[in-house]
């Protein structure tokens, strides 16, 4: 057996089956029902693809949460790239970015009314793009978590050791912890425990959730992506919640320290300071992104062009923000399917390959028959 299939091995995904059921069983005996937030778009879309919802005893629920950094882009953002774009700047950006909606447009229509909107499968080709048109200004659409935050920073690197002086980033850089923290914050939302990110977590360690644990006594556990994985996550998490228990659980511990990445955390701190970000559907949340220091001014477009990023307008239909949020099921929009699909997205969470709205589309739901409400 490879080293990928012992993640997928049905011989123990039903071990860990029948664990879940015994202890969802003993919960429910209590009169307990468990919320438990995948706060990671991966993890949606492999519960979605792996049919783990479906495993889970009745009283367990997996919720999606804000882990996709194109999702909670707020519209003003994409406003901005616009206005960039109509004064003249080439933008560059990773393809999900091209079919989010804006206030009134998105990236794909700007290109058709003749923006110049170029997609990137690297941060470098920023660089590159900029050195072979010298004459023109490159904005680079800076938006991710803290794992690709990294990457996407080393533009300004590589721009001021090559004497690159036209590109520039757009930034919305976002935080994971303030975003759990304020979900936590609002009674409006039901989260027992949060199944933790992989890939931030490796950054920024599993430490970063000991507050949750310690401050709401939620059960935080780190889990990585294969179905073996997020089983065991979810196994872990209700064996702390029979004993009462809530602490932090590395089960990701083959690529997460406690302590995270030191050096990506330290190049962050050399480039980035932290700053108020908007989240689209939540609003500002104090400390959740994180923006070029004064001393890079030139390579930040919002300062550069004098363009500041302002708070959008999302469709008045589109329920993502309550998605994001945990508070509703992309089943219980009145859009879903109807008239918002991967074809025809309204919303973010139905562009992005990590959406929760994309994923609930893609894969077969019992949440179809049990409504949407969480
Ligand atoms: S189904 Fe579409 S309109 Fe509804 S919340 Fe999701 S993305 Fe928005």
């Amino acid at each position: 057996m490879n080293y990928i299939d012992a993640f997928r091995d049905p011989a123990v995904a039903k071990q860990f089956v029948r664990l879940i059921a015994e202890q969802g069983r003993a919960l429910a005996d209590q009169g307990r029902r468990v919320h438990i937030m995948e706060v990671c778009g991966s993890h949606t879309m492999a519960i979605g693809r792996y049919g783990i919802r479906e495993l889970l005893p009745e009283n367990v629920e997996l919720i999606s949460g804000p882990g996709c950094p194109v999702c909670v882009t707020d519209p003003g953002y994409i406003d901005a790239a616009i206005a960039l774009a109509g004064k003249g700047a080439i933008l560059a950006t990773f393809g999900d970015m091209i079919r989010v909606p804006g206030s009134t447009s998105n990236l794909t229509q700007c290109r058709v009314s003749g923006g110049d909107v170029r997609v990137c499968y690297s941060p470098s080709a920023a660089i590159e793009i900029a050195q072979s048109h010298s004459d023109r200004e490159i904005v680079f659409l800076a938006i991710g978590f803290e794992t690709t935050i990294v990457p996407v920073v080393s533009i300004v690197d590589e721009a001021i050791r090559a004497g690159v002086r036209n590109v520039s980033l757009l930034t919305a850089f976002k935080l994971v912890p303030p975003a759990l923290h304020a979900l936590l914050a609002d009674t409006e939302i039901k989260i027992d425990a949060y199944l933790c990110p992989a890939h931030v977590s490796a950054i920024i360690g599993s430490q970063a959730y000991e507050p949750f644990a310690a401050d709401y006594h939620v059960p935080c556990v780190v889990a990585g992506f294969e179905p073996l994985d997020i089983l065991y996550g979810v196994n872990g998490i209700l064996a702390q919640m029979l004993k009462n228990e809530a602490r932090v659980e590395n089960q990701y511990a083959r690529v997460v320290r406690r302590a995270g990445n030191p050096k990506a955390q330290a190049r962050m701190a050399q480039y980035l300071e932290p700053v108020d970000a908007v989240w689209r559907g939540i609003g500002v949340i104090p400390s959740s992104g994180l923006g070029l220091r004064p001393e890079f001014a030139g390579y930040d477009a919002e300062k550069k062009f004098g363009m500041p990023v302002h708070i959008g307008q999302q469709h008045a239909g589109c329920r993502c923000g309550d998605v994001i949020k945990g508070k509703l099921r992309p089943i219980a929009c009145p859009l879903f399917s109807s008239v918002c699909t991967p074809d025809n997205p309204i919303g973010p969470c139905m562009v992005s390959a990590e959406g929760t709205c994309a994923a609930y589309f893609k894969y077969a739901l019992r949440d179809v028959q049990q409504g949407g409400e969480t």
